[in-house]
């Protein structure tokens, strides 16, 4: 079977907060699917032995399929812990669909998991917008209070 590997149209590899980031070239409605995360289909075995397993999508307890090719255009969607995507498994495919309606330019982005994040992300620090966040306004410390001298009446 030949494969193919055209470059998806609907969207685009750029600079984000992150390193590089896939952006939606277009208009996406809710639901709607986004790209396929594509592959090496290895199996669970293989992936835990793969050296750099960071772009390793888990589609059931026995297969993986290993994302790292360039020409898996899916492996730029950053991890969110507030995304605009999820990933969906139908028939043993993974797919980035829209969870709610995108507009052209904004940043695609769909929740890794919790094992992902805590091996690959925790560790350095989450960069996503929701935890890039700066810290909501901390109430502000009350002016020092002086020491006076009494003076003696
Ligand atoms: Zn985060």
């Amino acid at each position: 079977m030949p494969v193919k590997h055209n470059r998806p149209t609907n969207v685009r590899v750029k600079r984000s907060s992150a390193g590089l980031g896939l952006f939606a070239a277009v208009r996406f409605k809710k639901r709607e699917t986004i790209i396929e995360y594509i592959g090496k289909r290895i199996s669970s075995r293989e992936g835990d032995e793969l050296e750099n397993n960071s772009y390793i999508f888990t589609v059931n307890s026995k297969t993986d399929i290993d994302g790292s090719p360039r020409w898996n255009t899916a492996r730029y969607a950053n991890h969110s812990c507030r995304p605009n995507c999820e990933s969906v498994i139908r028939q043993g495919r993974v797919f980035i669909i829209a969870m709610r309606n995108i507009q052209p330019g904004e940043e695609l982005t769909y929740d890794y998991g919790k094992d992902y994040f805590n091996d690959f992300i925790k560790p350095f620090g989450c960069r996503c917008i929701k935890c890039a966040a700066p810290n909501p306004a901390k109430p502000k410390p009350s002016p020092k209070k002086r020491k006076e001298a009494i003076s003696p009446s």
